[in-house]
């Protein structure tokens, strides 16, 4: 949809609409060009609604005939839907219009993917399909008939009657639009079932396209525990005789948790051994838990607004990295929890896209399914288990989920629970809800006389549309160890709610040293000075798992400080204490593979930032580069004997145990490469009986001589293979020189196999050059005329996917006067383009603002 003028929609002014739906009764006649859909919608007048405007969303449909009552009648339409005159009391709503799913390239709505009709319509894509009240907060039963002539034919609920060309659906659950779904395709199902505590037994489905009927038993394994687990730990059961997953080719998210009909990207369910990393195989089974648990936090219990979005998406990654971190390692999970967030919601805190968890308006809400509302949103969740325990926070949710079961609600109805349960009162929490940026978190410490006293000072900087913060709660996790190591002080939270606060130890015979926001109690940027001998005493001691994976990324961000302010060579204290650790056969090999992980160029690029200096991508390149070399002499015979003693010898399994010794066996590769050239990554490669080692012989290879014929043989043996080709685009692009990768994209954007159509492709090689910094950054500015010109060609076809990169320029201000003269011109030259899509220009936009 493109419309000339706007709107900005704002959390005040939310009112209820002003009708209550009974019953919405949809039938479906597909055509690729021309389906008919017939709606009878019972509406009646909604008590607690002042506004009685009949206002119907709609979008690019062709209406056929519309009745109330049985009466045609004529509404005024418009560009966004229709309003209509209708009767004080009770009506039937119809409807018949037409849409054409294989003009839909947007993939919002009803669309085709590979000859299959699918639908994805959150947050805003069921006004594509009928005139509706497409709103999160209008909840109703919903039956649907399809008739089409493909062999499957899904919807959400239960099914009804079927037979040749036509099947029905009904789901008994009140649900908004946003979790309609359906599906019509030549599709192979991966059945099982699954019994739930109270004895309901359910039929499991994972739909695939037959060639990919082998990739489907992970999924479903992944499915089944995840169903056993909200029941265990959440109390929560499944409530429907069927549970469906689809897998999809054209797909802009990674899942969506539809009622019942659970559609998936392809990406984020197919998984074989040969064909699967096993960092997919993590991602699968978490992608399947976070949609599953949406039932309980998102379905049965829903978003009064779009608003409200970390409502569920806060609280379901929460719930899924729960699970994870129950099913593999707690320890490793937060570690790469926290990386992410780091790398992408504080860089976009620090930037022109900051915004609350909770925003206070939006143009286009597709712009708002970011890491903020993600990943900041689980870390609220977090903090506030932290704060009022664990027993209290079970409690919580029980309350809650009670309280508001079939009900679409707020934050403030999300906090009440917790207030109703622990008598706090959360004002103040609340803060984090609505105020944007990372809080800095200043630490100083004072011993005397064997007390010892922590003192801290918060501080958040200034955000677009807001400059003053107030102090928020924040849980700091602290422990204290002696001199010789030990613990002296168990972790405990203190309980920061002023500016300046200090916290004072009792009792110690001697100055500890201090492990401050373990397991990462608060998504906030600590600032203490610390030298490097501490950080190698924690490396060597804290007993929380997290915080000794810090002390040696601090340690190692410190050594490439140094070498990118003074040309310094890389730290001997890092060297000594990183030996230490990866030969320390106590700890997790997932855990030593992390722990030899250098903080990333954009880490690095905003502490340069943030202490008053100019970041250069292609120096902080370098000054990897030359880390890594030195570390990989420094550490040559540790890593060919790492490397040795961390060969899977077992069948294949992508658990926690096989995963983690893959994962330290390929890092040692990746060192041992920077030696011998690469004639171990190609045994391996040659060897390889599954993609986890496969893809890391060959990413390595791509870094020698041997790249050219690495890359033929990789495509060669697995052209067929959609998702392996996409890793095949995007691997030569992330590993490419700075000064190759806008030429190697540029290249591969030729490739036949390009296309504009998959997001999961245009992402394999702009997604890929955006994430190669330096590249992306070149000086000479073709990184970024490259991505421009490819968003300007992709957005009249997929606005939201394109509008999503554009987050690849928000950096722009942290960089020197000529990238941001570069930049600048082409954020320009995009939003001159006639016709750029809201999504587009609302993100271009807030960017250049910066
Ligand atoms: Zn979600």
């Amino acid at each position: 949809m493109r419309d000339a003028a706007p709107q900005t929609i704002h959390l005040k002014d939310y009112t209820p609409f002003g009708f209550l739906v009974d019953k919405v009764a949809l039938s479906f006649r597909l055509d690729p060009q021309a389906t008919r859909v017939l709606s009878r919608i019972a509406f009646r007048p909604n008590p607690e609604a002042a506004d009685r405007r009949f206002f119907l969303h709609g979008e690019g449909l062709k209406l056929i005939e519309a009745r109330i009552d049985g009466e045609k009648i004529n509404p005024e339409i418009s560009e966004t839907g229709l309003e209509a005159a209708v009767p004080e009391r009770p009506f039937i709503w119809e409807a018949e219009v037409e849409i054409a799913p294989a003009a839909n390239t947007a993939l919002e709505g009803l669309y085709l993917s590979n000859g299959m009709y699918c639908t994805q319509c959150e947050a805003e894509g069921f006004r594509k399909i009928t005139f509706y009240p497409d709103r999160p907060d209008v909840m109703a039963p919903f039956d649907v008939r399809i008739e089409g002539d493909q062999p499957v034919l899904l919807s959400n609920g239960n099914p009804g009657a079927s037979g040749a060309g036509f099947a029905e659906w009904s789901d008994p659950w009140p649900k908004p639009s946003y979790l309609f779904a359906l599906v019509a395709g030549d599709l192979v199902a991966h059945p099982d079932r699954f019994v739930t505590r109270s004895g309901r037994e359910v039929a499991l489905n994972v739909w695939v396209r037959p060639e990919d009927a082998d990739k489907c038993a992970f999924a479903m394994e992944s499915l089944k525990k995840a169903m056993r687990w909200d029941e265990e730990k959440y109390g929560r059961e499944y409530d429907l005789d069927v549970f469906n997953i689809v897998a999809v080719d054209d797909f802009n998210m990674g899942a969506m948790e539809n009622k019942g009909l659970n559609i998936f990207n392809a990406s984020a369910v197919l998984a074989s051994p040969e064909t699967a990393t096993d960092a997919n195989f993590e991602r699968i089974e978490g992608i399947i838990a976070h949609e599953y648990f949406h039932n309980w936090t998102g379905n049965r219990i829903t978003c009064r607004d779009w608003f409200q979005l970390c409502l569920k998406e806060g609280l379901t990654v929460f719930r899924d990295s729960q699970f994870t971190a129950d099913q593999r390692s707690a320890a490793v999970k937060r570690i790469r929890d926290v990386t992410l967030l780091r790398a992408r919601q504080f860089r976009e805190d620090a930037g022109p896209l900051a915004h609350p968890v909770r925003p206070e308006s939006f143009v286009e809400i597709n712009n708002f399914y970011t890491a903020t509302v993600y990943e900041k949103g689980a870390e609220l969740v977090g903090m506030l288990r932290r704060l009022v325990g664990d027993e209290a926070y079970a409690r919580a949710l029980d309350l809650y989920f009670t309280r508001h079961d079939g009900q679409a609600v707020t934050i403030e109805d999300w906090l009440k629970a917790f207030e109703d349960v622990t008598g706090r009162d959360l004002t103040q929490f609340k803060r984090w809800y609505s105020d944007a940026g990372t809080p800095r978190l200043r630490v100083s410490e004072d011993w005397q006389d064997g007390r010892y006293t922590l003192s801290f000072e918060q501080f958040t900087p200034p955000t677009p549309g807001q400059d003053e913060k107030p102090p928020r709660v924040i849980p700091i996790a602290v422990g204290l160890l002696g001199p010789n190591g030990d613990e002296v002080r168990r972790t405990q939270i203190l309980e920061m709610t002023e500016e300046k606060q200090s916290f004072t130890f009792e009792g110690l015979a001697a100055r500890p040293v201090p492990s401050i926001l373990r397991d990462f109690s608060a998504p906030v940027i600590l600032e203490r000075e610390s030298g490097n001998a501490e950080r190698a005493f924690l490396l060597a001691h804290d007993t929380d798992p997290f915080n000794r994976w810090q002390a040696g990324r601090d340690l190692a961000r410190a050594a490439l400080l140094a070498m990118l302010r003074t040309g310094a060579a890389p730290d001997p204290a890092y060297l000594d204490a990183i030996r230490m650790l990866a030969r320390d056969e106590a700890l997790d090999p997932a855990f030593r593979a992390l722990a030899l992980d250098l903080p990333g160029e954009e880490e690095l690029a905003q502490a340069l930032f943030d202490a008053g200096e100019i970041p250069d991508p292609q120096a902080i390149w370098e000054a990897l580069e030359r880390f890594r070399q030195t570390r990989a002499e420094a550490m040559a015979d540790l890593a060919r004997a790492l490397y040795d003693a961390h060969q899977v010898t077992a069948p294949f399994a992508p658990n926690a145990a096989q995963s983690g010794a893959r994962s330290l066996a390929n890092a040692a590769l990746a060192m041992i490469t920077r030696l011998d050239g690469g004639a171990l990554a190609r045994r391996q490669y040659d060897s390889a009986d599954n993609m986890t080692l496969q893809l890391g012989a060959f990413s390595c290879l791509l870094r020698t001589d041997r790249a050219g014929a690495a890359t033929r043989a990789f495509y060669d043996q697995w052209r067929d293979e959609r998702l392996v080709i996409d890793k095949w685009f995007t691997m030569q692009i992330v590993n490419a020189r700075p000064e190759d990768a806008a030429g190697r994209a540029r290249e591969l954007a030729a490739h036949p196999d390009f296309t504009l159509k998959t997001p999961n492709r245009f992402r394999a090689v702009f997604g890929a050059l955006s994430a190669n910094q330096a590249g992306f950054h070149h000086a000479s500015g073709k990184g970024y005329a490259l991505l421009a010109d490819w968003l300007i060609r992709l957005d009249p076809l997929n606005p939201q996917t394109a509008a999503r990169m554009c987050s690849a320029f928000e950096t722009w201000r942290r960089l020197d006067p000529s990238r941001q003269k570069l930049i600048k011109a082409q954020l320009e030259r995009m939003l001159a383009v006639p016709g750029l899509s809201r999504d587009m220009t609302e993100m271009l936009t807030r960017i250049r603002a910066a």
